[in-house]
């Protein structure tokens, strides 16, 4: 038995002064503070002294990371990623995919489904785990595709859908659609029944069209304003549905390039903290020097921490830890509330019941945090890295 102790744990609801949390065989056995409870004889201790425990991070919506593309990346490739995204927190992950020909999307689909199984059977430690996939295009619309291309985009229909679900052997776990293409409610409709959260995004939709998705099952929005028609005060669009219906959670890149801070202030207010999430929607560029780095079968460029591929934005190379600061800094939200949207809120909307928090029977994915939220140590699984 493991016993983790510091200066205060966020589960991230409560708040615990000098915690105790004991994990046995990589799973939260239970959370109780030093007052409370004594040592277990033998317990192995993990003191964090002046640090903060909170939910290891969850990101339901990245591309790469350490100059690896997850549509490309073999096992060592992953391996090099999983290493980054822990050292910046995240101790669970849905590799994301872009619009690509439709063999390196099925072919890709059907790598990461079988890194996922592997991980099942066999608990990497020390690393993020990837838990489901996150299929972003090609069901998107041409005008708000972003860098995605245009060739290979295509209309969504069950078939196509069911093309994509075989080869990832059913670890699609979010899926990101534009609710007003021909088609879209019938697949947002049996994506929703196969238990993946639809999200809305690289989307021309009206308003009306945006609410007849949510009728039909979608729950969430990717990337909220990126990607997305304007909002406008008599023709609000998606973004206004997005914003005022409570059925959807959403998703912003707060890495400061993405949205402007006000606009992260303005979401914030409208999602609260109970529908607001954060993502990375991080590119192989993320923790390499600025250049020139892959994005599915598009070529990035890196410079000042911008991300563009023929002008245009490119996914970023924001990490979990710095979105959850940029919350604290842009929005005036304390390090309690701004985790939450980069743990528990993530793992709801990705279907993880039992990651995101801090709670007996949950996994003992942990990150160590200083008050600033800068991260001291991530604990996958009940394990430091190199343990
Ligand atoms: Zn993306």
């Amino acid at each position: 038995m493991i016993a983790v102790t510091a200066t205060r744990l966020y589960t991230p609801l409560e708040c615990v002064e000098a915690p105790l949390l004991l994990i046995e065989d990589g799973t939260i056995v239970e959370v109780s503070s030093r007052a409370a409870r004594s040592l277990p004889d033998g317990a192995r201790v993990m003191d964090f002294g002046n640090d903060i425990l909170a939910p290891g991070f969850v990101d339901i919506h990245i591309h790469g990371g350490a100059g690896h593309d997850v549509m490309s990346a073999d096992s060592a490739g992953l391996a090099a990623l999983e290493q980054l995204l822990a050292s910046h927190g995240v101790t669970s992950y849905f590799p994301t995919t872009v619009t690509a020909p439709l063999d390196q999307t099925l072919s890709a689909l059907d790598r990461l489904a079988a890194e996922i199984e592997k991980g099942e059977q066999n608990r990497s430690q020390g690393r993020a785990r990837p838990l489901g996939i996150h299929l972003e295009g090609p069901f998107i619309s041409h005008i708000r595709r972003g860098v995605h291309r245009a060739e290979n985009l295509l209309p969504p229909t069950l078939a196509s859908f069911d093309r994509f679900w075989e080869a990832a052997r059913g670890r699609i776990r979010v899926m990101t659609i534009a609710p007003e293409l021909v088609g879209a409610k019938e697949v947002i409709a049996e994506a929703t029944s196969r238990r993946v959260c639809v999200s809305v995004g690289h989307s021309d939709a009206d308003l009306n069209a945006t609410s007849a998705a949510v009728a039909a099952g979608a729950r969430h929005a990717t990337h909220t304003f990126n990607a997305m028609r304007p909002l406008d005060h008599r023709e609000p669009g998606i973004i206004g549905e997005i914003l005022t219906d409570p059925r959807l959670s959403a998703d912003i890149i707060a890495d400061g390039v993405h949205l402007d801070p006000a606009i992260v202030q303005l979401f914030l207010k409208a999602k609260g903290p109970e529908g607001a999430v954060l993502i990375s929607d991080a590119t192989a560029a993320t923790g390499m020097p600025d250049g020139r780095y892959r994005l599915g079968s598009l070529e990035v460029e890196v410079k000042n921490d911008r991300c563009t591929s023929e002008g245009k934005l490119a996914g970023s190379v924001l990490t979990m830890d710095r979105a959850v600061r940029n919350v604290m800094q842009f929005a005036h939200w304390d390090l309690q509330a701004a985790l939450r949207l980069a743990s528990l809120n993530p793992a709801r909307v990705g279907g993880l019941p039992e990651r995101g928090k801090i709670e007996a029977g949950c996994f003992a994915d942990i990150v160590v945090l200083t008050p600033a939220g800068e991260v001291k140590a991530t604990i996958v699984g009940g394990a430091l890295p190199g343990m």
